[in-house]
């Protein structure tokens, strides 16, 4: 049987439970509420080390890399 799940909103959860539940044979709709994706100015984004691993897993890591500057270690 096929399990249908509804995601509301797709900022980051959303998105990566998506990917996570997809990969798993779940069939996945995600919803959200914002019109249009949102301009922040460019602002810097921390990725902490669990994001970093999770989008390694996602096979994502490789492309936020190409576009960031090099990583910087904390402790
Ligand atoms: C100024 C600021 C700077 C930050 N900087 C960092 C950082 O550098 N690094 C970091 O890791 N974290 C940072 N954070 C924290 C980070 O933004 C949050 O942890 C993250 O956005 C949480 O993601 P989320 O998807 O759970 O929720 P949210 O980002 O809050 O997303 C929820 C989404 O659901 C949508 N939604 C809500 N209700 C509905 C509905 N009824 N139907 C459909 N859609 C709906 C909303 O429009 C939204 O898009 C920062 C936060 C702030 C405020």
């Amino acid at each position: 049987m096929l399990v249908q799940i509804l995601i509301s909103g797709a900022s980051v959860t959303g998105p990566v439970l998506a990917d996570g539940l997809t990969r798993r044979g779940f069939s996945v709709t995600v919803v959200e509420r914002a019109p249009a994706l949102r301009k922040t100015g460019d602002h810097a984004v921390d990725l902490y080390r669990p994001a970093m691993t999770i989008s390694e897993k996602m096979g994502v890591l490789p492309r936020i890399e190409s576009r960031s500057g090099p990583p910087a270690r904390i402790g």
